[in-house]
């Protein structure tokens, strides 16, 4: 395992041992509840959103240390950002993560979530990475039921 390699599983590691963010929060504006069907992760996100601003952020819910860690880690980087800002950097995400293993992506854009392009060479758990994001999109949207990534 590379340096970098061992850096990144230690970020998520970390943020699966302590979650940021974690809990449930106390009249939302929006949430939306999300599900891994292949993994059984399952998490809630929940939002505060001023002036088109996203104020506050918390899941909470329970899955595997790629889905926690992914969520703890967006909550971190939401705050002050807009829907579109936060729709975009999940576009990058996704996009690096859905990419070949060898593909290079845009480091700076993506920040933080480089602790994840390990995921690339295991397909399967690119819905583990992925669910927070897709449940945040839903939040965003209003949309109260279940999401799920089938
Ligand atoms: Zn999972």
């Amino acid at each position: 395992m590379s340096n970098e390699r061992a850096l990144y599983q230690k970020v998520i590691l970390d943020h699966n041992k302590s979650p940021r963010n974690f809990g449930v929060m106390e009249d939302p504006d929006f949430e939306a509840e999300g599900y891994n069907a292949l993994c059984g992760d399952q998490f809630r996100v929940y939002l505060r959103i001023k002036d088109g601003i996203i104020e506050e952020v918390q899941f909470e819910g329970s899955g595997c240390a790629i889905s926690k860690s992914s969520a703890s880690i967006m909550t971190t980087l939401l705050k002050g950002k807009t829907r579109e800002e936060a729709k975009l950097l999940f576009d990058n995400f996704k996009g690096m993560i859905t990419s070949n293993p060898d593909a290079s992506f845009d480091a700076k854009e993506l920040g933080k979530l480089i602790v994840f392009s390990g995921v690339r060479e295991f397909p399967i758990r690119v819905k583990c990475a992925t669910l927070a994001w897709h449940t945040l999109l839903a939040a965003l949207k209003g949309e109260a039921d279940t999401v799920s990534t089938e």
